[in-house]
């Protein structure tokens, strides 16, 4: 398999393993999750139906116990236990067969005018609710219910000793319920909150919690006695389920950023390999250029050398037209090979430069007068103005000239239809600026930027027989950049282009 083509199955095996990862992490850290929440759940419930089990199994201890001291012989001595014992029963009623209070059969801890308003109460309506008719002999029955808003727990049992049949009637003390036995069972301090709350959801005892998450509140009835409260459980605030959350979010954060690293790593990777792979490209097509510049005024050379040696001329004219063409060639040949060389220099990171003071204008004269035969010989003009006063710059005499003639160079071989090369040198404020302007095809916008990329041909030329390297450009910018300045280009397509080259000129003292 070729190379490239393995660097790209294996990246997708990378992405396809790390997705799997994450995928897998993601769903593992979620199941966690809801198991948790599913045994936090759990226990809250197991806990809550402890605490029914328990608070019941005190009412109903305590209900058995007076049941259980009932004598209805003896009235008087439950009389006495209840006074010194049983806290937890608010009134006892005993009835007869009948239905009525048998005498010396009510009990009760209330005081004053609230004695015969519950007396009241249970004859006109809680007798009838007890159904005490239908009541098995010694099986405990239980009412819970609200009258004028108030609650209200009886436990009732038929009895029956000595032939007689009688019901006995308890009502529990809620008050003493909610005060005493509740705070027993909900310790202020636990992980959890408890609340106690009516069928219409009022607060009987507790704190209220609205504020936990509704997911995480367990709700249990009573059964057997106060089977119309609800206890209601949530876990304390910031315990084990808030932190829960975050914790996920910690973990999807995690898995996410692992994601993006990874998969930022095998871009960068991918947009290496495609640069490397762009460089080679290029490499080798500046190479086959490269030979095909070289090998053209090589030949023309040789020809015309050939043709001079066996004096195959008519003329003398024409030995020196043959004469010209070979010197033309060669000097064609000296500025390809040392633009080939000054390029292999700077791409080698060697300091290609040796600056001493100088006159641009003498290296722009200089570099015009080297291309007038070629501005000449492509049917074109040169005009060049150059500034007056122009200061003394700090530079590379060779380095400019040679960028100064890959302008003109460019010029002639994309602009020739332009006709004209305007070539300007003036003063600017801390600068000196050169301008090429030919009257060409010009650049097309988006490649502005690229032609001074090492390699880079225009689309435009590409498939044209003109000859280049893609390094010209590449040189001249080297070159200003080398001296402080910097080269680029304007051009509108169809209207020719302008390099612009500038290097910093130092503060007039
Ligand atoms: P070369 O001329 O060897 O191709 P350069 O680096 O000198 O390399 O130029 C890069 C590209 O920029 C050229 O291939 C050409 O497409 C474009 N270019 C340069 N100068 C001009 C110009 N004056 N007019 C139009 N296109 C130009």
């Amino acid at each position: 398999m070729r190379r490239p083509a393995l660097v790209y199955v294996l990246m997708a095996a990378v992405i396809a393993a790390a997705a799997g990862l994450a995928y897998y992490g993601y769903r593992y850290s979620r199941e966690l999750s809801i198991r948790e929440r599913a045994v936090i759940l759990d226990t809250m419930r197991e806990l809550a139906e402890e605490k029914i089990i328990g608070i019941e199994s005190e009412l109903i201890k305590s209900a058995n116990a007076v049941f259980h001291r009932v004598d209805i012989s003896n009235l008087l001595e439950l009389q006495k236990f209840l006074g010194t014992e049983r806290p937890a029963i608010e009134s006892v009623v005993i009835l007869d067969e009948s239905l009525s209070i048998v005498p010396g059969g009510f009990f009760t801890k209330r005081r004053g005018d609230q004695i015969a308003e519950f007396r009241e109460l249970l004859q006109s309506r809680v007798i009838a609710d007890l159904d005490l008719p239908n009541a098995q002999v010694d099986q405990r029955g239980d009412l819970h219910a609200y009258y004028h808003g108030r609650p209200y727990l009886f436990s009732y049992m038929r009895q029956s000793s000595a032939g007689r049949t009688y019901y006995v009637i308890l009502e529990a003390d809620l008050d003493y319920l909610v005060s005493t036995v509740f705070p027993q069972f909900f310790a202020v301090r636990s992980p959890r909150l408890y609340q106690v709350v009516d069928s219409a959801g009022e607060l009987v005892y507790g704190f209220d919690f609205s504020s936990a998450p509704g997911d995480v509140v367990v709700e249990l009835s009573f059964v057997e006695t106060v089977d119309r409260w609800r206890l209601r459980v949530a876990q304390r605030e910031g315990m084990a389920l808030a932190s829960e959350s975050s914790r996920r979010a910690m973990d999807l954060l995690l898995i996410g950023s692992a994601l993006v690293v990874i998969l930022a790593g095998l871009a960068i990777l991918l947009w290496g390999l495609r640069r490397e792979q762009r460089a080679n490209e290029l490499k080798s097509e500046f190479i086959s250029n490269v030979s095909h510049e070289l090998k053209t005024p090589l030949s023309i050379i040789s020809m015309f050398g050939e043709m001079l040696a066996l004096g195959r001329t008519r003329s003398v004219e024409q030995a020196t037209e043959y004469a010209e063409i070979i010197w033309r060639e060669s000097q064609r040949l000296a500025r390809l090979i040392d633009n080939v060389l000054d390029f292999a220099k700077i791409e080698r990171g060697v300091n290609a430069y040796e600056f001493a003071e100088g006159h641009l204008e003498d290296v722009i004269e200089r570099a015009v007068a080297l291309s007038l035969r070629r501005v000449q010989s492509a049917d074109m003009i040169i005009e060049t103005q150059i500034a007056p006063g122009l200061p003394v710059l700090r530079m590379d005499e060779g380095a400019l000239t040679l960028a100064t003639l890959n302008l003109i160079d460019n010029a002639i071989k994309y602009a020739p239809s332009g006709k004209r090369i305007e070539l300007s040198l003036r003063p600017e404020p801390d600068r000196v600026a050169l301008e090429v302007r030919d009257f060409g095809p010009g650049i097309a916008v988006d490649e502005q930027a690229r032609i001074f990329e090492r390699f880079y041909r225009a689309r435009a030329v590409r498939l044209k027989p003109i000859r280049g390297s893609g390094i010209g450009l590449a040189l001249v910018k080297h070159i200003a950049e080398a001296h402080h300045g910097d080269v680029e280009v304007a051009s509108e397509p169809g209207q020719g282009a302008t390099f612009r080259l500038w290097i910093p000129a130092p503060a007039r003292g």
